[in-house]
């Protein structure tokens, strides 16, 4: 919940640093010089005055704006962090702040989930609709979406833009998305037959990376003798518009990566987690659909069709009319078919329909009286 905003954190601290050490080593430089330009002449003390004072309000108000932006990111970190707290002291279910915590979570795993997926105008109206504007980074989906755009309209400059912004942390990792952002660029040009630029790209941005792609970077050299029309499969495949898809995804997974996302959404993840958990070997079976489990329900049958199924210990016997589970408050009884279901159910069955039972799977029509109590053992 609190990466982000920490990453934010530390970027605007990064930030302000430098803005700070790079600003007070200009006028430590301008200060030194000042008593030569007046004993020269060339500045009246009056000018150096007002330049002096210039800058440092122009410094000022750069630290400022830091500072506030910092202060927003604080506020927010601080609430969510004020939020995870929360439930170390929520001691049961029925405690109001479990509900302001799990509403919450949920509908940031909601929006995470929206963003992800384009879903854009809903996403938003959440955000102004509901009171967790502090527990949502609008913001950075919003800068990433650009870069993704940009890369999808094939340029790759925002993309190398944010390389250079996190530049430690990509080496750090040992992420090569700067090398495939190049590798790209380096392909467009060969696609245009722009054979000259494509070796001076080759020599300053490919070259560099020889240590730990060299296979790459040959084939890259080996593609300038390959147009777009080329039906050698190795160099076919480099000209595929479709790589610009690989490269958009990739991005992403290094964005997400970078502020410890994972890649696929939150609200699926706890999806899985949870259909996984009611999973049981018989769920989905056409013939043993249960009415109230979400895991028998069509639409997400096939979402958790993958997922491993939960280990029961204990049986739980679910009727086949309501759903509910037949116990000693609802035992079960048989048809004379041999069918079984609950007392409720067929109770409710028969006070509708004068005392008649219709069996849901064969059609069979008895009277209450033909049914028989079922013990199981
Ligand atoms: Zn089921």
């Amino acid at each position: 919940m609190g990466e982000i905003p920490y990453e934010q954190y530390k970027k605007q601290y990064r930030q302000l640093q430098k803005v700070t050490e790079r600003d007070l080593q200009t006028f430590s430089n301008q200060l030194k010089d000042i008593p030569g330009l007046i004993r020269s002449g060339k500045r009246k003390p009056e000018d150096i005055k007002k330049s002096v004072t210039q800058y440092m309000k122009s410094m000022k108000k750069k630290v400022d704006d830091i500072y506030d932006e910092n202060q927003n990111t604080t506020s927010s970190l601080t609430k969510r962090i004020k939020l995870m707290n929360c439930f170390e002291n929520i001691k049961q279910m029925e405690d109001p702040d479990f509900n302001v915590w799990t509403s919450t979570l949920l509908e940031r795993l909601i929006v995470d989930y929206l963003l992800r997926n384009d879903l854009n105008q809903t996403a938003n109206h959440i955000y102004n609709s509901l009171p967790i504007k502090d527990f949502l980074d609008l913001d950075f989906y919003a800068s990433s979406k650009r870069i993704a755009l940009s890369l999808k309209n094939k340029n790759c400059s925002d993309a190398l833009v944010w390389c250079s912004e996190n530049k430690t942390y990509l080496k750090k990792t040992k992420s090569d998305i700067e090398f495939q952002l190049r590798f790209q660029e380096y392909v467009e040009l060969c696609s245009q037959r722009k054979i000259s630029d494509a070796i001076s790209y080759c020599k300053k941005y490919l070259i560099p990376w020889r240590e730990t792609h060299l296979e790459a970077i040959q084939r890259a050299a080996a593609l300038i003798a390959f147009s777009p029309s080329t039906s050698c499969p190795v160099y076919k495949k480099l000209y595929e518009t479709s790589r610009w898809d690989t490269l958009v995804s990739n991005f992403y997974k290094e964005c997400f990566k970078l502020v410890g996302l994972p890649e696929s959404s939150f609200l699926i993840t706890a999806l899985e987690a949870g259909l996984s958990s009611l999973k049981t070997s018989i769920c989905s079976q056409p013939n043993n659909v249960n009415i109230n489990c979400p895991v028998c329900n069509h639409e997400i049958s096939k979402f958790a069709s993958k997922l491993p199924c939960a280990h029961h210990i204990n049986s739980r016997i679910v009727c086949r009319i309501s759903g509910l589970v037949m116990d000693e408050h609802n035992p079960p009884l048989m048809l004379p078919n041999g069918k079984v279901y609950s007392t409720k159910a067929l109770t409710e069955m028969a006070n509708v329909s004068e005392g008649k039972i219709t069996c849901p799977r064969t059609g069979s029509v008895y009277q209450f009286s033909d049914l028989r109590k079922c013990y199981v053992l």
